[in-house]
């Protein structure tokens, strides 16, 4: 009989956030099991809503998105990005520059797809976010990860950038704010990178789908606005998390900088927005409202809003653990934390993750899955409610309470 196999092409991609551990997970709902979910940063779910205007203002469009749009997207959305650009002060971004998208992450793998030839390296941070990873690679695209040092609040470290390199590389990626991490990076940090990328001639990909859920009253910088006008900068950004509406699947990248030296880079994006005919009409048609005036999702992360005092309770939650310690994340809605991997014996994170999912009912996603390299990680998406936080902490502590793993 013939037989079908996946393309070759997938034989070195990696994505595991939706992988065996959440594979499990399902076969155990299906046998009537209930899973506190801690796994993946879908707000929809835990009660978080979008401002009601945007929903009102999609029904409304609904009419007249019917058809496609313009394969870079609509005229009222992509003006309304261009000035979200200026308040962000990335310069020099006309409506040509920029590309809505189904989801970010269409746009990555759009991005990647046009870039890279075969063996071409593209720096990404370790631990990333894997989708980065993942299209880099089925992209033909070397990938080299850089450190995000933990012990720096898990800020990029800068020589060891420096010192992965090659004339082989054509780009360098960061996430900030970050997943899994939930760091922010300071001006400072900024503009050591693009020194980095000015001295070496990369291509900087910024990931900034949180930009709008920071706290403590940090302000994110977009990497775009500090860059000098030789550096190319793709930055992205969408709603998916700032309006809690993952399921819309929207979000856009815009091109600035040195367009001059990248414009063949730019003929191939061009190429490959055509190709999809366009984004998601009816969500790119609440871009224009969300990106406007007052947005209620913003109370999340001021103290007393859930966002704000989730993290509160997870952080000290978890570090009150044995054996466990995490860094207070100051964006996004993740944290990161650490574990003694001698007190516990840990040699296979993903094999910690299937045992305390099949022993406490508890989903996390094990460090490897971002392409982290120590199996002394974990992440847990701080979304659910406090009581279920508590829950799953206290959960964690018992399962941990002389773990060893075999
Ligand atoms: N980038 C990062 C860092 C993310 O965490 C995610 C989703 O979790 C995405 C991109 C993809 O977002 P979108 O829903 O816009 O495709």
């Amino acid at each position: 009989m013939k037989t079908f196999d996946k393309s070759s092409k997938l034989d070195n991609v990696l994505y595991d956030v939706r992988g065996p551990v959440v594979d499990e997970a399902a076969r155990m709902e299906a046998d009537g099991l209930s899973i506190l979910k801690l796994n993946i940063g879908n707000p929809a779910p835990f009660g978080f809503n979008a401002p009601e205007e945007v929903i009102l203002d999609m029904r409304q469009s609904l009419w007249e998105c019917q058809g496609y749009s313009d394969s870079k997207g609509l005229f009222s959305a992509r003006k309304a990005i261009m000035q979200y650009c200026q308040l962000k002060k990335i310069p020099g971004v006309t409506m040509d520059d920029i590309y809505t998208g189904n989801g970010v992450s269409e746009l990555i793998n759009l991005s990647m797809q046009a870039l890279l030839n075969d063996g071409d390296e593209i720096l990404i941070p370790a631990p990333d976010y894997p989708l980065w990873t993942a299209t880099a690679t089925l992209a033909g695209g070397k990938v080299v990860h850089y450190i995000c040092d933990e012990e720096s609040d898990w800020n990029p470290d800068i020589a060891d950038i420096r010192s992965k390199i090659t004339d082989k590389t054509k780009a360098i990626v960061i996430i900030n704010p970050n997943n899994p991490t939930g760091a922010l990076y300071s001006k400072e940090i900024l503009e050591e990178i693009v020194k980095v990328a000015e001295e070496f001639g990369l291509i900087i990909f910024s990931d900034e789908i949180y930009d709008r859920l920071v706290m403590d009253g940090l302000k994110h910088i977009s990497i775009a606005s500090i860059a000098p006008k030789n550096v190319f900068c793709v930055t992205f950004s969408g709603l998916s998390k700032s309006h809690m509406i993952a399921g819309f699947r929207v979000g856009w990248m815009v091109l600035s900088g040195n367009k001059k030296a990248a414009a063949g880079y730019i003929e191939g994006i061009k190429m490959l927005s055509n190709m999809r005919l366009c984004s998601n009409v009816p969500a790119q048609s609440i871009i224009q409202t969300a990106l406007g005036g007052y947005q209620s999702v913003e109370e999340y992360l001021q103290p007393g809003g859930r966002i704000y005092e989730q993290r509160e309770v997870i952080y000290k939650l978890l570090n009150d653990i044995p054996g466990v310690s995490a860094k207070k994340p100051k964006a996004a809605f993740y944290i990161f934390p650490k574990l003694d991997v001698e007190k516990f014996n840990i040699y296979d994170d993903e094999k910690f993750a299937l045992d305390l999912l099949r022993e406490k009912r508890i989903l996390i996603v094990h460090g490897g899955g971002f392409n982290w390299g120590q199996p002394d990680h974990f992440r847990v998406v701080y979304l659910p409610r406090i009581a279920d936080l508590e829950k799953a902490t206290k959960k964690l502590g018992e399962f941990l309470d002389g773990y060893h793993q075999k």
